[in-house]
């Protein structure tokens, strides 16, 4: 007797709980952010860009082109650009004439910056279907102003950052602002170490993060500063490949914001 009236208080309760499920509030868990990285280049190193992406193409990359002195590339570098563009990476802004923004401004103030330096940049690039939403600081150099300035005009802003410290404190990872640095992979940086990148890069498949790197001319081989070798980016490309990653272009970090 005892247990029929036990199942009987079970089944009420199920019941119960059964015609209150409408009137519960639905929580659906925001899923975690799928660990990447993005690949970003600055400067107009078009066809040496073009060169590596034959050769990172297998890995199924997807890079982003911060451009500057858009008014002085030719015709074969704009169209390499759109191609570029066509496969799915982005073409971004660099500047015009690669100016230093906070000295320029202090110089000659913020609407003189944006009419020499964004604004000619912006139609000059618009004139040519391409539409960059994602703007790199020259030099890294920005301070309070230059990132409330430039956060009107595009979507997300890139700076630098440099050292080794240990991944868990690196500021190269995506921080859920319209703000982000990027740590450099070029050869001449004195924490140049691919096995340092791949921990980077480990630490952010582990925690659900997005590293966030940039470099300058791909080469085979390094002669000089600002030159990225081959090597470096097949190493990172296939460590993003061959553990189910994703590469990120920098504007996506903008559409991901609010859903993380
Ligand atoms: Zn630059």
């Amino acid at each position: 007797m005892k247990t029929k009236k036990y199942l009987l208080l079970i089944l009420c309760t199920i019941l119960f709980s059964c015609s209150n499920d409408e009137d519960e509030p639905i929580s659906i868990p925001k899923p975690n952010l799928q660990s990447g990285v993005v690949i970003s280049f600055d400067d107009d190193y078009v066809d040496e860009w073009f060169e590596v992406n034959n050769i990172l193409q297998k890995y199924d990359w997807k890079a982003t082109f911060f451009v500057t002195r858009f008014n002085q590339l030719s015709d074969a570098k704009i169209q390499k650009l759109k191609v570029l563009k066509n496969e799915g990476h982005e073409i971004a802004g660099h500047g015009l004439n690669h100016i230093n923004a906070p000295t320029f401004i202090s110089s000659f103030g913020t609407s003189e910056y944006l009419n020499q330096e964004i604004f000619p940049m912006l139609n000059l690039m618009k004139n040519n279907d391409l539409y960059p939403t994602s703007f790199a600081y020259p030099y890294g150099a920005r301070n309070s102003t230059t990132d409330k300035l430039l956060l009107n005009e595009f979507q997300i802003i890139r700076g630098t950052t440099y050292g080794s410290s240990n991944p868990a404190s690196q500021n190269c990872y995506y921080n859920k602002s319209r703000f982000v640095f990027g740590l450099g992979i070029d050869k001449n940086y004195s924490h140049y170490s691919i096995p340092y990148f791949l921990s980077l890069l480990k630490y952010a498949k582990n925690n659900n993060k997005i590293v966030i790197f940039y470099a300058h001319k791909p080469v085979s081989s390094f002669k000089n500063d600002y030159e990225t070798e081959y090597q470096t980016l097949i190493e990172l490309c296939n460590y993003v490949k061959t553990n189910n990653m994703k590469f990120y272009k920098i504007s996506e970090l903008y559409d991901i914001q609010n859903s993380i």
